[in-house]
């Protein structure tokens, strides 16, 4: 293979590296503010739970309290029972007690709700709180991972910016002007594979002489399409079983 081509592969093949690591340390703020996210659902439901808690007590000492007021009601009505002097007073003394009786008895009952769904919550909180200590674990792990991907990722690129510095001193200078140009112009892709007679980037078919000389290896084309500069890889070589025909 012609030495530049070879070189402007390895360039190609550094700089879509390069790009691939840049990229990916891009998408770190977009990551980490994910991993933020996770942790701030889990401590969201954490906190509503809580908040959920803090309703249920408060919803059941305001029943308490209407119990209170109707045992009240009810003991200031057995005390003018005690006193009633005409049976019409009775009855209606006795009325009054048993409406009394019927709201502690319906105030209870909605005590007993209240300490039911008491327990579920509770049981809400600290599965929530459990969740939560287990999402901070994942979250701080896939931090550290991130941390250390950082690292190699900026190592990488320290290599890859080394190893292109010394391709490009070896490299003739009018191909790698025309590796630039074209690298800027095509997104950051150079170099194609030329193969089946089609460029395989932009798919445009060669002319047959044009994929002749590609499949040599041996200078630099560009396709007539895209510019990029064309190299062929040869189909390994496959050891052919012997076929026996038939006799006819
Ligand atoms: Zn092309």
């Amino acid at each position: 293979m012609h030495p530049d081509l070879e070189r402007v592969i390895a360039l190609q093949r550094l700089d879509t590296a390069a790009h691939d690591a840049q990229r990916r340390l891009a998408d770190e703020p977009e990551r980490t503010k994910a991993l933020d996210a996770r942790l701030d659902a889990a401590k969201d439901r954490v906190a509503s739970a809580k908040t959920r808690l803090t309703e249920n007590q408060n919803a059941r000492r305001a029943v308490e309290k209407d119990v209170a007021v109707h045992q009240g009601r009810l003991s200031k009505f057995r005390e003018q029972a005690m006193a009633v002097k005409t049976n019409q007073e009775y009855h209606a003394v006795q009325k009054e007690i048993g409406f009394a009786q019927t709201e502690i008895k319906t105030h209870e009952d909605k005590i007993l709700e209240r300490m039911l769904e008491a327990d579920e919550l509770t049981a809400l909180v600290k599965r929530s709180e459990k969740e939560l200590a287990e999402e901070q674990k994942a979250v701080d792990a896939d931090r550290k991972a991130m941390t250390a991907e950082h690292g190699e990722l900026q190592a990488s690129l320290e290599r890859i910016a080394a190893e292109r510095k010394a391709l490009v001193e070896a490299l003739d200078q009018q191909v790698l002007a025309i590796f630039e140009l074209i690298s800027k112009r095509r997104n950051g892709v150079a170099v194609a594979e030329a193969r089946d007679g089609i460029c395989t980037i932009c798919h445009v078919r060669l002319r047959p002489q044009v994929f002749n000389t590609v499949r040599r290896n041996d200078a630099i084309i560009q396709c007539d399409s895209c510019q990029r500069i064309l190299y062929f890889v040869p189909a390994p070589a496959i050891a052919t079983p012997a076929v026996t025909h038939p006799a006819q």
